[in-house]
C-alpha cells in the first residue's frame, strides 16, 4: 500500500460512520471499519473480505477524517492481485479485459454490433466522419449483452430525435477500465486507458458522451487531464429537453421509481437529470425511495462484484429495492446503469415488476 493510502488508514479514528452507511458491512463477514482497523495495525487481512466490497464509495462519502476506506479497498486488491492470491471468476475476468479489452471476454471486432441488431433503425458513423466530433462511449457490458444492447441503441435514436451529431469508435472502443481498477489491477487499468485516450487524441474528439456511469466515472475522474469533457447521456438529454429540442409526446401513464446508481449519483452528484427527463415524460408519476440520492442503497453490481461468486446466505440489496419498490405501489423500476439493470432486473421479474433503462421509457415516450 502506498504511504499515503497509509498515512490516510493512520487518520482513522475507528468512529463507525463508515460501516455503518455501508451495504455490505454487518450483513456479510465484511466489516470496512474493521478492516481499515486491521490495516491500521498491520494486522493480517483474510484474503476474501476485500471482495465483498461493491465500490460504492459511501464509506469515502461519510468519513469525517478523509480516510478515503473504499480506495483502500482498491489498494488492497491491488497486493492481492501481485500476490496472485484473487478469486478465479475475477482473475477470469482481468484476462478477459487484457486479451479482447472486455471483462466478458467477447471479439473485440464484434464490439460494434450492437449497431446491427436487427429490426433496428440506427446509423452511426465513425466518430472521425462527424463534424462534433462527439464520442458516445458504449461500455463493454452494453456492447454485448443482449439484454443492454438496448441501452446504446434509444440513447442513438434521442440524439437522432433531437438532431445532435455523434459518431462512435466501434472496435477501437476498448474497456474504460473503471471495474479492472476496483478489481486491483492497476497496471492493466493504466494500459486500457493509455489506449483509449491514444484513440480519442487519433481521432480529435472534442466530447464524451458515456452511456455507462462506470465509464463516465473513469473517463471524467481518472484518466488524468484528457482535456476533453465527459458528460453522462442524461444530462445531455436533459439540457435537450430544457432547450426544447427533445420532447415525449406518447402519455406514459406509471408510476415510476427511480434508482440512483451509486457511480452516478453518489459518486458524481448526478441526481437531477435522470429525475428531470423522468419528470419530461406526460403521464409519469415519480416515486422515490426512503434511500435516495446521496443515501441510495447500492444493488451491489460494481467494483467486480459481478464477477465475485460469493456464497450468499443474507437477502440481496437489489432484492430490498426491488420490495420497497412493490410495496410503495410502484409500477416500474427505472435506472439508468447497466449493471443496476442487470442485479436489480432477476429479483424484479420474480415480483412481476418491470425494470427499465432510462432511455427504454424515454425511447417509448417520444
Ligand atoms: S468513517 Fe473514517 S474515521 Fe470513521 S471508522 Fe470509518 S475510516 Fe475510520
Ligand atoms: S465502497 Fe461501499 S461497499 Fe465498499 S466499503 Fe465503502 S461503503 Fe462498503
Amino acid at each position: 500500500m502506498d504511504n499515503r493510502t497509509q498515512s490516510q488508514v493512520n487518520m482513522c479514528m475507528q468512529c463507525g460512520m463508515c460501516s455503518g452507511s455501508c451495504p455490505e458491512s454487518g450483513i456479510t463477514p465484511f466489516n470496512i471499519r474493521k478492516l481499515v482497523r486491521k490495516r491500521h495495525l498491520k494486522h493480517d487481512i483474510e484474503e476474501a473480505l476485500p471482495w465483498y466490497c461493491t465500490s460504492c464509495g459511501e464509506c469515502t462519502l461519510r468519513c469525517p477524517r478523509d480516510v478515503k476506506p473504499s480506495e483502500m479497498i482498491i489498494a488492497l486488491r491491488g497486493e492481492l492481485v501481485e500476490e496472485g492470491q484473487i478469486p478465479l471468476s475475477i482473475q477470469k475476468a482481468l484476462e478477459n479485459a487484457f486479451v479482447q479489452k472486455n471483462p466478458w471476454g467477447r471479439p473485440r471486432p464484434k464490439r460494434a454490433d450492437w449497431v446491427k441488431e436487427e429490426g433496428q433503425d440506427v446509423e452511426i458513423p465513425h466518430v472521425k466522419d462527424t463534424e462534433s466530433k462527439r464520442l458516445l462511449f458504449s461500455c463493454c457490458i452494453q456492447a454485448y449483452d443482449p439484454r443492454c444492447m438496448v441501452i446504446p441503441i434509444n440513447v442513438a435514436k434521442l440524439l437522432n430525435r433531437g438532431g445532435v451529431e455523434f459518431g462512435i469508435l466501434g472496435p477501437e472502443e476498448a474497456c474504460c477500465g473503471n471495474e479492472i481498477r476496483r478489481m486491483g489491477e492497476e497496471g492493466l487499468f493504466e494500459e486500457l486507458r493509455e489506449e483509449n485516450a491514444a484513440v480519442f487524441q487519433k481521432h480529435g474528439v472534442k466530447e464524451i458522451i458515456a452511456l455507462s456511469p462506470h465509464c463516465m466515472n473513469a473517463l471524467k475522474n481518472e484518466y488524468g487531464d484528457l482535456g476533453i469533457p465527459v458528460r453522462h447521456y442524461t444530462e445531455l438529454l436533459a439540457e435537450m429537453v430544457q432547450r426544447g429540442d427533445l420532447a415525449f409526446k406518447t402519455p406514459y401513464n406509471k408510476k415510476v421509481i427511480y434508482h440512483d446508481p451509486c457511480f452516478l449519483g453518489k459518486q458524481n452528484k448526478v441526481y437531477d437529470a435522470p429525475r428531470e427527463l423522468l419528470e419530461a415524460v406526460e403521464g409519469v408519476e415519480l416515486m422515490e425511495y426512503a434511500s435516495a440520492r446521496e443515501n441510495s442503497l447500492c444493488c451491489e453490481g460494481g467494483g467486480g462484484r459481478m464477477f465475485f461468486e460469493a456464497e450468499i446466505a443474507y437477502p440481496r440489496n437489489s432484492e430490498k429495492r426491488v420490495q420497497e419498490a412493490v410495496d410503495k405501489g410502484a409500477e416500474l423500476l427505472a435506472t439508468s446503469c447497466p449493471f443496476c439493470v442487470m442485479t436489480l432486473e432477476d429479483p424484479a421479474t420474480e415480483k412481476e415488476l418491470p425494470v427499465k433503462e432510462l432511455s427504454e421509457i424515454l425511447v417509448e415516450a417520444l
